[in-house]
């Protein structure tokens, strides 16, 4: 979820897996570095800064994966290092 630094107003990301798996992709060598990337706080600065509904602009911003989410998380991380054995296995 993201929240905002100006007014504190905390929404939620409905791309959250999307983005997940986008950074596997780019780390698929160290998942376990990827874990810990995805629940360490992202900062959202500069050209990343958040648009935020309340301020009607765009803000700094810190972005973290809320606790609800991680089992889903891990799901996810177990279905693809399982795809990617098998592509291993074909080499
Ligand atoms: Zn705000």
């Amino acid at each position: 979820m993201t929240e905002c630094k100006e007014c504190g107003n905390q929404s939620s990301s409905q791309s959250i897996f999307h983005e997940i798996e986008v950074t596997i992709e780019e780390n698929n060598s160290n998942l376990d570095g990827a874990i810990r990337k995805y629940l360490s706080e992202e900062k959202l600065e500069g050209a990343n800064q958040y648009f935020c509904p309340k301020c009607s602009c765009k803000q700094n911003a810190n972005w973290r994966i809320e606790l609800k989410y991680l089992p889903k998380v891990f799901q996810e991380l177990k279905i693809i290092k399982i795809i990617e054995n098998k592509y291993v296995e074909k080499k």
